[in-house]
């Protein structure tokens, strides 16, 4: 059976563990591709150009939005982040299931574009742990820090257009969670048609024998 590559949208408050998360599920599992986004932010110390983003200037990513290299795009706490169209492309059609860690915004267009986009929500236990893990990170500003959490107050009010929440409480059992979640997608009978017509077929020729 051939199957399809699906794609994943993985939202969730800053601070919540997407980064980590995806991170073992390209890890542990051969069927994921993340896709790299592009951001007029600064690097964080350790993030390597390519790899956890495409770092751009202002005008380099206006530019790309005029090219329509993006899938989507939305500003986030001063910066701008998008999705490059070609490489989720490239991907889904090579049967991976394509995940893309991005900003609720983002995830209501892509949603638009691509109606069966698996929508999944991280969070964490409560919203002390947030805050305690946006503070212990140490790469945000107190500024910054206040910027993401009225952000994630925001983005609280928009989970209803997501598929599914999934706290991070324990990593192994939110990573299992996840994988668990996309392969049930897989098993939708709406994502499996022409596997099933060709099943019909063969039965009805088994029967005319
Ligand atoms: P961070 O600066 O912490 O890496 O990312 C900030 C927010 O931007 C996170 O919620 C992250 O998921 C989101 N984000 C990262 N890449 C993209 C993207 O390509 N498009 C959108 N819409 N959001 C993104």
């Amino acid at each position: 059976m051939n199957r399809k590559g699906i794609l994943v949208v993985l939202s969730g408050f800053s601070g919540a563990g997407k980064g980590t998360i995806v991170k073992r599920l390209l890890s542990d599992y051969k069927q994921y591709a993340l896709s790299v986004s592009a951001t007029t932010r600064a690097p964080r110390p350790g993030e390597e150009e390519g790899k956890a983003y495409f770092f751009k200037t202002k005008q380099e990513f206006e530019k790309m939005i005029a090219e329509g290299a993006f899938i989507e795009y939305a500003r986030y706490v001063d910066n701008y982040y998008g999705t490059p169209k070609e490489y989720v492309r490239q991907q889904l059609d090579a049967g991976r299931d394509v995940i893309l860690e991005i900003e609720i915004q983002g995830a209501r267009k892509v949603k638009e574009q691509f109606p069966d986009t698996l929508m999944l929500f991280v969070v964490t236990p409560d919203a002390a742990t947030l805050k305690e893990r946006l503070t212990g990170r140490g790469t945000e500003s107190p500024d910054v820090i206040r910027d993401r959490l009225r952000r994630a107050s925001e983005e609280a009010e928009g989970i209803e257009a997501y598929d599914y929440l999934v706290v991070n409480d324990d990593l192994d059992t939110c990573v299992a969670k996840v994988h668990a979640l996309i392969e049930s997608e897989h098993c939708r009978i709406s994502r499996n048609t022409d596997y099933i017509k060709e099943m019909q077929k063969e039965m009805k020729s088994f029967c005319s024998r």
